[in-house]
């Protein structure tokens, strides 16, 4: 079995396709593993994330991904979400003793940055997500409406749309409102809001990201497989339209009895003959999955700046402030675990990131047009940061981050099985139902894998159901959750 692609769909499809019993031999083109979602050493020796990434409650398949590979205990989850607005005013939503759907009602109502009126209209809209559990029926209509199209048909104010729904949608699903199909986002308020009271719990890793994977590659070892890191592959072999083996750089082909191609779908429309493209028709419109960028911007301060582990900062072109000194901090004090620390952890200084998710307006600024924008808000938001010495900051910008979420997506991203005899695919960009994020790369691994048994008559599930239904909302749709 061989899986090109060592981000999290390769590294989900390998673990368990391993567990399976299969041999698996994993070749990754990069010297690390986690695709984006990893972490590298900058000059200075800091360790930086890609972008700072969390997951959350409701992701069932990261996290029975990260449980597999030992690295559960990397991710602390929190029950607070906290919004700042420009006037200093912090919010706090947070599930109370009420039961779902309710378990987060009063920490809404008590929201001082949302007017009474834009409150009415974000209990109308969930209202309605409710009634129709999260399958609202306008969400078809001419193939996929965009989110604030269906927030108008549903009467948000302006101060819902700008202070609530585009908050929460737009570093969820890394698109604006307007080019957002309705279905993901109205799926994102059911899983992580409504249907379960602690789908919404945020999930953050407490180490760099590449520490996440090292169970990985001992899992597939330990299986007798094995993990080549620097090893691009460059070519396909076909024979009479079957797959018979994939070429590296120096000319050297392997050979296996299935491939999963876990690399991003612009990497494999290089490496698809054309041929190949125009019968397989899954694979003829990977060239209409657009990108969406994010942008993540870290801070060294001379000293502490900001108590709270993370914040959403509201009416900001920064959306996401994390503070990683205090995020590693827990891990550092468990390990000697050098090597995580660095100057990330001066306990003089703080490090703190912050993330700009659909930054198309930051794609053509300069590095230190983007460095005086931010800096400019976090001294808004943090009085603290006014007085402090801004020792080094970068700026990564990654245009091609995610793919668009937009409208009627989903026609274009391929299953996971395709009718080439041994082609297998992986990616969240194909068809998991899910939006592109570590659940989507997950799950899209898992269906791969699922795929590549079930055509070796071994049949054997590893996709997880979504979180159950609890509270008022399991004893409402009583047994035909299931069966939905
Ligand atoms: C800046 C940023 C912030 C994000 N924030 C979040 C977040 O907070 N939460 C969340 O859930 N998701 C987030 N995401 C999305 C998440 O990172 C991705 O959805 C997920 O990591 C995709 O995994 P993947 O395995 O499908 O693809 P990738 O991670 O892209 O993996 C593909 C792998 O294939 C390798 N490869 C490519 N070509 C070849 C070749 N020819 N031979 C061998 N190997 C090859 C690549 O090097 C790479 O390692 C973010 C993404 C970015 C970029």
């Amino acid at each position: 079995m061989i899986v090109i692609g060592g981000g999290l769909a390769g590294l989900a499809a390998g673990v368990a396709l391993a567990e399976a019993g299969w041999r698996v031999r994993l070749f990754e083109q990069r010297p690390f593993l986690g695709g984006r979602a990893t972490s590298y050493v900058l000059p200075g020796g800091e360790h930086v994330d890609n972008c700072q990434h969390v997951t959350l409650g409701c992701c069932t398949n990261l996290d029975d991904f990260y449980r597999r590979v030992g690295a559960s205990g990397k991710i602390k989850y929190f029950d607070k979400l906290f919004f700042l607005a420009p006037d200093g005013r912090c919010n706090e939503i947070a599930a109370g003793i009420l039961p779902a759907p309710f378990h987060m009602a009063g920490s809404f109502g008590s929201f001082a940055s949302l007017s009474s009126l834009d409150k009415l209209s974000i209990a109308r809209a969930m209202l309605d997500i409710l009634q129709h559990r999260g399958r609202t029926p306008d969400l078809h209509e001419h193939g996929g409406i965009c989110m604030l199209e269906w927030l108008r048909r549903r009467g948000q104010t302006h101060g819902a749309i700008a202070r609530f729904w585009r908050v929460v949608l737009v570093s969820a699903l890394d698109e604006e409102l307007d080019r957002t199909d309705a279905r993901f986002g109205v799926d994102v308020f059911w899983k992580a809001f409504l249907a379960n009271s602690t789908g919404y719990r945020m999930g953050v890793p407490v180490v760099p990201l590449a520490n996440l994977y090292d169970g990985c590659k001992a899992e597939i070892e330990r299986r007798g497989g094995e993990v080549t890191l620097r090893a691009p592959v460059r070519g396909l072999k076909f024979d009479n339209a079957e797959l018979t083996g994939v070429r590296f750089d120096d000319g050297r082909e392997e050979s296996a009895d299935a491939y999963v191609f876990a690399i991003p779908h612009t990497a494999l429309a290089e490496l698809l003959p054309e041929s190949l493209k125009q019968t397989e028709l899954s694979l003829s419109n990977l060239d209409k999955l657009k990108d969406s960028p994010i942008t993540g911007v870290h801070f060294w301060f001379d000293r502490v700046v900001m108590k709270e582990p993370f914040l959403t900062l509201l009416d900001t072109v920064t959306q996401w402030v994390f503070n990683k000194s205090a995020l590693y901090a827990d891990s550092y004090a468990d390990s000697n675990a050098d090597e995580n620390a660095n100057s990330s952890n001066d306990s003089q200084g703080q490090y703190l990131q912050l993330v700009i998710s659909a930054s198309y307006d930051l794609l053509q600024k300069s590095r230190q047009e983007i460095i005086d924008l931010c800096l400019g808000e976090l001294k808004t938001a943090l009085p603290a940061v006014r007085e402090a010495q801004l020792v080094k900051a970068t700026v990564i910008k990654e245009a091609a981050a995610t793919f668009s979420p937009e409208p009627g997506v989903d026609r274009w991203r391929p299953k996971q099985a395709t009718s080439t005899h041994r082609l297998f695919l992986a990616g969240d960009w194909t068809a998991t139902g899910w939006p592109a994020t570590m659940e989507g790369a997950v799950r899209s691994g898992y269906l791969a894998a699922e795929a590549v048994l079930r055509a070796a008559g071994t049949p054997r599930k590893f996709l997880q159901p979504d979180l159950a239904p609890d509270g008022f909302i399991a004893m409402w749709l009583g047994k035909s959750y299931d069966a939905a």
